[in-house]
C-alpha cells in the first residue's frame, strides 16, 4: 500500500473510533447483541443497557415530583421499632413478593412515613425496570370527576390508572367518600385485580375500616396483598419519647 493511501486509511480508522462513542459500546446502542445459538444460528439477546434505559424512561413518567424522587430506602429514617420492621418488610417485598405479583399496603397514622416508604418501594421497582405510577388519592378522584363529561379524556385518565404494572395510590380513602367515588375506586381495584397488576397503597385506614366501608373493595385488597399488609403500631411511634 502506498504511503498516501495508508495515511488515508489510518485517518478513516481514527474517525470511526471517534464515532464509536456509543452510550453502550457493548451493543452500540442497538439494545441487543448477537450470540451463537445451539444450531449455530445467530440469535438476538437483549443487552443489559436496555433495562437501564427503560428505568430512566419509567422514572420520567412515573408521576413523582423531584422532591419525592429523593424518598429512597436510604433516606428513610427509622425511629421506632415498627418503622424498622416496616422498612425490613418493604425491602423484602421488593426482592421477593413483588415477583409473585403481590401488592403491598402501608397502614398507619400521619407522620409514620408511609408515603416515604411507598415511594422507596416504587423507586426500587423502577430501578428493576418496572413500569410504575404514583397518584395522590384525592387528586385521582378529582381528575376522574373533572373528565367525566369528556369521554375520550376520561378514558385517558382511566388508562393512566389501569395500564402501569404498579400503581401507588397515596393516602387512599382520605376524607369523605361519596357513592360515585366508590364507583371509581371499585372499577380501578377490580380491573387491576382481574388483570393481576399490583398496587402500593398508603392509608390512614385499617383493613377492618376499609372492609366495613366496602366489602368488595376491601376483600380484593386483602387478597391482592396477602402477607404484605404493614401496620405502623401507634405505641411504637412513641418509642423515641420513652
Ligand atoms: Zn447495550
Amino acid at each position: 500500500m502506498d504511503k498516501k493511501l495508508m495515511e488515508r486509511v489510518q485517518k478513516l480508522m481514527k474517525e470511526s473510533t471517534v464515532k464509536d462513542n456509543y452510550n453502550c459500546p457493548k451493543c452500540r446502542d442497538l439494545g441487543y447483541t448477537f450470540e451463537m445459538g445451539e444450531d449455530n444460528n445467530e440469535i438476538a439477546v437483549p443487552c443489559q443497557c436496555l433495562s437501564k434505559k427503560r428505568a430512566v424512561e419509567n422514572l420520567k413518567k412515573c408521576g413523582l415530583s423531584d422532591v419525592f424522587k429523593k424518598k429512597t430506602f436510604e433516606s428513610y429514617k427509622t425511629l421506632t421499632t415498627s418503622q424498622i420492621a416496616a422498612k425490613h418488610k418493604s425491602l423484602k417485598y421488593c426482592k421477593g413478593d413483588f415477583q409473585n405479583k403481590k401488592s403491598i399496603i402501608l397502614s398507619g397514622r400521619c407522620g409514620t412515613g408511609k408515603t416515604h416508604l411507598g415511594i422507596a418501594i416504587m423507586l426500587n421497582l423502577i430501578e428493576q425496570g418496572v413500569n410504575c405510577r404514583y397518584v395522590e388519592y384525592n387528586n385521582m378522584i378529582i381528575s376522574l370527576k373533572q373528565s367525566v363529561m369528556d369521554e375520550l379524556n376520561h378514558l385517558k385518565e382511566m388508562e393512566k390508572l389501569l395500564n402501569p404494572l404498579v400503581l401507588f395510590i397515596d393516602d387512599f380513602l382520605k376524607g369523605k367518600t361519596t357513592d360515585s367515588d366508590l364507583n371509581y375506586i371499585y372499577r380501578i381495584i377490580n380491573s387491576r385485580y382481574l388483570s393481576n397488576k399490583q398496587l402500593i397503597i398508603s392509608t390512614e385506614k385499617s383493613m377492618e375500616e376499609i372492609l366495613s366501608w366496602d366489602e368488595a373493595v376491601g376483600s380484593r385488597l386483602v387478597e391482592m396483598a396477602g402477607e404484605n399488609i404493614i401496620y405502623f403500631d401507634e405505641n411504637s411511634l412513641n418509642y423515641r419519647l420513652k
